[in-house]
């Protein structure tokens, strides 16, 4: 009687030991991420310590992406999701909704930058992370909730989103320097995505064919683009979609071409991707645009 008494303390003070340490273990945590710019934005945070999963490749456009199991799956089993917003993949926000796990979703579009009346054309327009600054207040709010998950290494996640805030300012900096005095050059774009981008690089706001989501534009509105193609420098299209329909556009006018991609699908995933990302961006620009 007394081995069995003495076995069940035993067993208890096995439990009270390894209990909380292993809830503080950060190698169990996992985290899923919608595109590639925010699962580069959440490894600079959280460097090799937590793995992170990428839903959607970035060879693919994120607006019509539909999950597959072993996907679905990752996203039942993270700790923590972070997403540009529950719309921006209908797949993605469809499955969040009939889950009812929203507290463990960060929903970056919640954290993007205010904008007055003046730039209300910016408001429907989410491919929020082409704004630098966006990124740079996205990584405070990834290593806030980071560090509320995993507390133990809090000193660490704010470090590290220290270094890529820096990095980030300087870059931005530079980059702008490439991109001055192109303000009043027009150009189309394949979809409605590129608003927070020229917004921060001081161009002219983009005409684009497709939608926001890139649904497909009306006979009226490729009419009008049309007519603007005419004033043009420039058409781009995109990695992740067919070009026919910007070649329709600029059909008998002496537009430049170039093909931009927002999501990163040429260079490695992880946490150099957004920088590359965007330096690839300008650099697209600053060829089509000037000269
Ligand atoms: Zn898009």
């Amino acid at each position: 009687m007394h081995t069995l008494i003495f076995c069940i303390f035993l067993i208890f003070c096995i439990l009270m030991l390894s209990g909380p340490r292993v809830l503080a273990d950060s190698q169990t945590i996992r985290i899923s991420t919608d595109i590639a710019p925010i699962h580069s934005l959440v490894t600079q945070v959280v460097g090799d310590r937590i793995k992170v999963d990428l839903i959607i490749p970035p060879s693919q456009s994120p607006h019509d992406f539909a999950m597959k199991p072993s996907q679905i799956r990752a996203l039942d089993e993270a700790d923590l999701i972070v997403i540009v917003s529950k719309g921006f993949n209908p797949s993605i926000g469809r499955h969040l909704n009939s889950l009812d796990k929203s507290d463990n979703v960060l929903n970056l579009a919640d954290y993007a930058i205010k904008h007055n009346s003046e730039h209300a054309h910016l408001l429907h327009d989410e491919h929020t992370w082409l704004n630098p600054e966006t990124a740079m207040l996205w990584l405070e709010e990834i290593k806030e909730v980071v560090s509320t998950i995993d507390e133990t290494h809090r000193t660490e996640y704010e470090r590290n989103a220290k270094k890529a805030i820096d990095h980030i300012r300087e870059w931005h900096k530079s980059l702008q320097e490439q991109l001055t005095d192109l303000d009043k050059v027009q150009y189309i774009v394949y979809h409605d995505a590129y608003r927070h981008f020229a917004h921060a690089f001081n161009l002219a706001i983009p005409h684009p064919i497709a939608l926001s989501d890139a649904r497909a534009p009306g006979a009226a509105k490729l009419k009008h683009i049309r007519s603007i193609a005419r004033q043009s420098k420039c058409a781009f299209s995109e990695k992740q979609h067919d070009d026919a329909i910007v070649t329709t556009i600029s059909a008998g006018f002496e537009l430049k071409r170039g093909i931009l991609d927002p999501l990163g699908s040429d260079v490695p995933t992880g946490p150099t991707l957004y920088s590359e990302l965007m330096h690839s961006m300008v650099k697209t620009f600053k060829d089509c645009l000037s000269g």
